[in-house]
This record gives C-alpha cells, sequence and structure tokens, in this order.
C-alpha cells in the first residue's frame, strides 16, 4: 500500500464507490412462480393477479355505475 499516497484519494471516493454499487446492484428478482391466488368464491386458482381479477370481475362482480359510490355485489 506504499504508492498510494492518502492525499491523492478524495475524501469523498469511497462513498461514490459505494452509490454506483448500489445503484447498478440488480433488484432480487420478483417470485413469480410462487404467486397463486384462490378465488374465495369459486375456489379456481389463478397463477397471476391479472388472471384473478379479470375472471373475479367477469364472473363475480356486479358494478353499478348507476350509483354516486360504486356498489359491488359478489354474486355467488
Ligand atoms: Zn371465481
Amino acid at each position: 500500500m506504499g504508492d498510494i499516497s492518502g492525499e491523492d484519494v478524495l475524501p469523498g471516493s469511497e462513498l461514490d464507490m459505494s452509490l454506483i454499487d448500489r445503484i447498478i446492484d440488480p433488484l432480487p428478482p420478483v417470485p413469480q412462480i410462487a404467486l397463486q391466488i384462490n378465488c374465495p368464491v369459486c375456489n379456481n386458482i389463478f397463477n397471476n393477479k391479472y388472471e384473478f381479477m379479470k375472471h373475479f370481475e367477469k364472473v363475480h362482480l356486479r358494478i353499478s355505475m348507476n350509483d354516486s359510490v360504486q356498489r359491488v355485489t359478489i354474486q355467488q
């Protein structure tokens, strides 16, 4: 370590490096396979939230747009 004089290293360089490390650090992978949603009404199993929501809206939800407050009715 004799070659490098401490005066040549900027005080902030270490902080900058950790900042860059944080920026380029990849986000942890989202475990999409583990996600399973059971429909609480008919017990169908869906592999993702979007499919479940489509199913739930289409099959189980009737939303009345006439009311000022949306009324949601679950039909079994
Ligand atoms: Zn269902």
